[in-house]
């Protein structure tokens, strides 16, 4: 009967949910594992320079290590360590790692800046901008060389004090970059209200640029707003010429993606962007497709 069926409802609704609970639990403990048994690595994925054909950036890029070794990507476990407060553990580590490894680069002679995924939790925390005085205290070759970018997972919860905050870090020699910009519902209410330096044009209206007129048109204004703004404009998930010739087209800064290099342990050898070089003859041929 009737009855029968909605128990049966309600009782397959609530063991759903204790799977989603045990599955939560379950990726819990394999980010404190990982935390503990040091189990994270950071992986640098390049960001070119436009006009001036140079790698003048990294990104850092979090992975974990499972017990058998295998490497999870941060789209697994980032959005659980976001419910808990693992993200501000994951992000601290994150940060020290990549400033212990951005000394180690310029050890080596490599100038570059370093851009570190942070979330708006980290950027709430006395604790975390405590920390960020401490790095910078007489450090002065990372000034103005790390970038965080900021996403709208965590949602910022308080705009103006989130902006005060930013300017206070700007002032230490930190810069900032809106991340995913154009996928979040709040995109241009941060663009307009965030000081940033950076803005990052989502890789959805960036990887089919040269099939799609509709993107095209949605990059194109993105990138005029926010340079218009005096922001510098990256475009990411760049997987071919084409797209790179386009994106030099209409003026776009920086270019991140799959084409350029992949995220990887070490940063890109001198010639591993001869590949680069061939842009201009693929912007005529794709402006005359265009056309
Ligand atoms: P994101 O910051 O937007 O980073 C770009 C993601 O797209 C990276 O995935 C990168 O590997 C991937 N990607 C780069 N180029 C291409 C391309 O040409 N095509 C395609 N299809 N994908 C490309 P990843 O490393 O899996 O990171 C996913 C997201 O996790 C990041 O998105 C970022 O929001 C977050 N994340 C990564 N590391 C950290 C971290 O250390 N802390 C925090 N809080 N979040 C992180
Ligand atoms: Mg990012
Ligand atoms: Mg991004
Ligand atoms: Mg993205």
């Amino acid at each position: 009967n009737n009855n029968g069926r909605s128990n049966w409802q309600m009782y397959s609704a609530s063991s759903s949910k204790k799977g989603e609970l045990v599955k939560t639990m379950d990726w819990q403990a394999k980010i404190r594992n990982a935390l503990d048994l040091q189990r994270l690595t950071l992986y640098y994925q390049p960001i070119y320079d436009i006009k001036n054909k140079t790698i003048s950036h990294y990104e850092a890029l979090l992975r974990m290590l499972d017990e058998e070794g295998n490497i999870i990507s941060p789209g697994q476990f980032i959005p659980i360590a976001e419910q808990t407060g693992l993200i501000m553990e994951l992000d601290q580590y994150v940060v020290q790692q990549a400033i212990r490894d951005l000394l180690g680069f310029q050890s080596q002679g490599q100038d570059i800046h370093i851009a570190i995924n942070i979330s708006a939790n980290a950027l709430a925390s006395a604790e975390f901008i405590q920390s960020l005085t401490q790095i910078t205290l007489n450090r002065e070759s990372l000034h103005g060389k790390i970038i965080f970018e900021l996403t709208e997972t965590a949602a910022v919860e308080d705009v103006r004090a989130t902006a005060d905050i930013i300017n206070s870090c700007k002032r230490m020699g930190y810069h900032f970059s809106i991340d995913d910009f154009g996928k979040g519902y709040a995109s241009w209410f941060y663009l307009r209200e965030l000081p940033v330096d950076y803005v990052k044009i989502d890789g959805s209206f960036v990887h089919n640029l040269a099939s799609s007129k509709e993107d095209y048109l949605f990059v194109q204004a993105i990138n005029n707003v926010a340079q218009g703004l005096g922001k510098k404009t990256v475009a990411e998930f760049v997987e071919d010429a084409e797209s790179l010739a386009l994106i030099e087209e209409l003026g776009i800064d920086y270019a991140q993606g799959y084409y350029i290099g992949k995220p990887a342990e070490q940063l890109l050898k001198d010639g591993d962007i001869s590949h680069l070089d061939g842009t201009t003859d693929a912007t005529n041929n794709v402006t005359a497709i265009q056309k």
